[in-house]
């Protein structure tokens, strides 16, 4: 399986590479910096460039059949044989607002189940640093969305570190804070569990790509509030610097 350099290093920007295989329109590595889609993340995008030549990555996904990461190639690219050494390099710009969205939606998860105690049902997040969460709330105004915008801006300026943990399955389900989050529903096949904890704001089993300290998410919008039915409220948020 491919050696996944960002979920231990978020902030890798490129690395070097040799392709193991290709498939479904696109390439396999033995390691990567790309992210690949999943729990509401994008996949990156980015270069591949070998001697000799160069192609764009225009998602990157994981292989439904394999597991494996799959780079997935602009179609009217040349395209890395299998065997060949190739730089990666991810867009950098578009995947660090993915990591700031992203530690966004944990602190606002970590709010409305610390002070309303709802918990979170959905979400997803868009380029552009726009993402949508929703929540087990009975009712949703406005003014919910502004109070709920002044505790998450109040948590965020705190400037808290985020870790990254890998924790022994027995452990991690032990964890009251991971129990909220249904940790127990992760695969059993799934030994160590990656953790994210943002010190004192929301802890989670997730695989995405997180931002180191808070104040890297600069201000956040609750843009929108509301009801999609019964127990069923979201907001949209946007970050104030995209
Ligand atoms: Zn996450």
């Amino acid at each position: 399986m491919t050696d996944d350099l960002c979920s231990r290093d978020a902030y890798m920007t490129d690395c070097e590479a040799t392709v193991t295989g290709a498939t479904d329109g696109g390439v396999v590595l033995d390691r990567t910096v790309f992210y690949a889609r999943g729990g509401g993340q994008p996949g990156d995008t980015g270069m591949l460039s070998w001697d000799g030549g160069e192609c764009r990555v225009i998602d990157t996904v994981k292989s439904r059949e394999s597991g494996e990461v799959v780079h997935v190639l602009a179609p009217e690219d040349p395209q890395p044989p299998v065997g060949a050494a190739v730089t990666a390099e991810i867009d950098w710009d578009r995947r660090y607002t993915h990591m700031r969205t992203h530690t966004a939606l944990h602190s606002l998860s970590g709010i409305v189940f610390g002070d309303y105690g709802a918990k979170v049902t959905g979400g997803n997040m868009e380029s552009g640093g726009v993402a949508r969460m929703d929540f087990e709330l009975d009712t949703i105004s406005q003014e919910f969305g502004r109070e709920v915008e002044e505790k998450l801006n109040a948590a965020l300026a705190r400037d808290v570190p985020v870790h990254v943990t890998f924790l022994p399955r027995a452990e991690a389900l032990a964890d009251p804070d991971l129990i909220r989050t249904k940790v127990s529903l992760i695969p059993d096949s799934v030994d160590p569990i990656r953790v994210i904890d943002i010190e004192g704001i929301d802890k989670q089993a997730d695989g995405g790509t997180h931002v180191r300290q808070t104040v890297e998410v600069g201000r956040v919008r609750v843009v929108k509030t509301e009801s999609k039915g019964k127990g069923f409220k979201r907001m949209r948020i946007e970050l104030e610097s995209p």
